[in-house]
C-alpha cells in the first residue's frame, strides 16, 4: 500500500504527494523514474517536490492508503541501461583514461558526457568490445552498503558526491568497477545482453556525448537498421558494404545533371527571350513566359522588352527596366490578396490569380500611374 498525504490538480493532471514511495523518481542519478498505477490512476511521472515524492497521475485519488502497481518490465529496462552505463564508463577509463562527467537516460536512448573534446573511432570500438566482453563474462553485480569513511578508502571510479549521506551504496561489478550509485542495476552483467554505441558528438566545446543502447533497445535498433538497409540495398541494387560508394556516385550524377539543366535552361532562355508572346497594354509591351521555373530564372538576364511576366509554379515573376516592379507588385498583391515583393527591377508575386486577371489589373495600374 502507498499512503497519499495530499492531492491537488495542476495542468489537467493530478499530483499525489507521499512521504515515502515505492516509485523511483525521474532524473535521480540521471535515471528514468518508475511508471505504473496508484489505485486505477496511471502514474505518468514521479518527482521529488516540496520535500515529498510527487506522483503525477492521469486521474484523481483521495488522500489515504491505496494499492499500487509498478511496471517491472520498464524497471528491468532501466536497470539494463544503467548497468550498461557503469560498464561503458569503466571501459572508457580503462581503454583511454577518459572520465565520464554525466549520464542521462532517455525513453529512447541514453547518453554519457565524456571529459574530452573528441574521440577516435578506434577508442570507441575498443571500449565497446571491452564492455561487451564484460557482458559475456556474466559477472555478478553486488550492492554493498558501507559507511562514508570506508567508502572513501575503496577504489571508486568516481569520487563521492558531496550530497552523499552517512551510508554509501556501492555497486560492485566484480573487480571491474566500483561506484557509488542509488539507481537500479542488473544482478549479473549477462542480463544486459548487448551494449551498442550508436552515435557521438561534440558538446559544449570541450565534451564528447556518446549515445548508447543496451538489451532489447539495442536489439530493436538493430532490427530497424537491418530492415532499412535491406530496403536501401534493393533500391540501390548494391550490397550493404558497397552502399556508401554507390550513393556517392548517384549524388555526383544528380549534381552533374542539375548543372546541365542549368546550362540548357540558360541557353534556352537566351534563345526564347527574342521570341516571347507579347501584348501591348497602355503602350507598354508586356511579354509572357509560361513554362519551366528553371528557364524563367534566366529570362530576365536576356530580356530586352518593357515588362516580362513569367508564370511560375506558385505565381508570377516580374522584371522590367521601365516599370518599377516593387510598386506594381504591391498593387497586384493588394488586388489579388497575394504575397510577395521585390526590388524596382525584379520581384515575385505568390497568387493563384489567372494570367487574364493579372493583365486586366496591369491595365488598371498603368491607367493610374
Ligand atoms: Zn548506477
Amino acid at each position: 500500500m502507498i499512503k497519499i498525504k495530499k492531492v491537488r490538480e495542476e495542468n489537467d493532471k493530478f499530483l499525489a504527494f507521499a512521504e515515502k514511495s515505492p516509485f523511483y523518481p525521474d532524473g535521480k542519478g540521471g535515471q528514468l523514474g518508475d511508471r505504473g498505477k496508484i489505485d486505477t490512476a496511471l502514474v505518468l511521472g514521479v518527482e521529488e517536490r516540496e520535500g515529498l515524492i510527487c506522483h503525477i497521475l492521469d486521474a484523481p485519488v483521495e488522500p489515504g492508503e491505496h494499492t499500487f502497481e509498478i511496471d517491472y518490465l520498464r524497471r528491468k529496462d532501466i536497470a539494463i541501461q544503467h548497468s550498461a552505463q557503469h560498464i561503458l564508463s569503466a571501459s572508457f577509463l580503462r581503454v583511454a583514461d577518459i572520465q565520464t562527467l554525466s549520464f542521462h537516460m532517455g525513453e529512447e536512448f541514453s547518453t554519457i558526457d565524456l571529459d574530452v573534446p573528441q574521440i577516435t573511432e578506434v577508442v570507441l570500438q575498443e571500449v565497446e568490445e571491452m564492455a561487451n566482453e564484460i557482458v559475456r563474462s556474466c559477472i555478478k553485480v553486488e550492492i554493498v552498503e558501507t559507511n562514508i569513511e570506508s567508502a572513501k578508502n575503496l577504489n571508486l571510479r568516481k569520487s563521492l558526491s558531496e550530497k552523499v549521506g552517512e551510508i554509501v551504496r556501492v555497486v560492485k561489478i566484480g573487480d571491474f568497477d566500483l561506484s557509488a550509485c542509488a539507481g537500479f542495476h542488473v544482478s549479473n552483467t549477462g542480463k544486459i545482453g548487448i551494449i551498442k554505441i550508436v552515435s557521438w558528438e561534440k558538446v559544449k566545446k570541450t565534451l564528447t556525448r556518446v549515445y548508447f543502447l543496451a538489451g532489447n533497445r539495442a536489439l530493436r535498433d538493430y532490427s530497424i537498421r537491418v530492415s532499412v538497409l535491406r530496403e536501401l540495398s534493393t533500391l540501390l541494387t548494391s550490397s550493404v558494404s558497397e552502399m556508401p560508394a554507390r550513393t556517392r556516385i548517384l549524388l555526383e550524377k544528380v549534381k552533374d545533371q542539375a548543372a546541365l539543366i542549368n546550362r540548357i535552361s540558360e541557353e534556352y532562355a537566351k534563345y526564347l527571350s527574342k521570341d516571347l508572346e507579347t501584348h501591348k497594354i497602355k503602350g507598354i509591351n508586356v511579354s509572357v513566359y509560361n513554362g519551366f521555373d528553371d528557364v524563367a530564372r534566366f529570362l530576365p538576364k536576356y530580356f530586352q522588352g518593357d515588362l516580362l511576366i513569367c508564370k511560375t509554379s506558385d505565381g508570377y515573376q516580374f522584371s522590367s527596366e521601365k516599370i518599377d516592379c516593387s510598386k506594381l507588385i504591391a498593387f497586384l498583391r493588394e488586388k489579388t490578396q497575394g504575397a510577395g515583393g521585390g526590388g524596382t527591377k525584379k520581384g515575385s508575386l505568390k497568387t493563384s490569380a489567372p494570367i487574364n486577371k493579372i493583365f486586366s489589373l496591369i491595365d488598371n495600374y498603368l491607367g493610374v500611374i
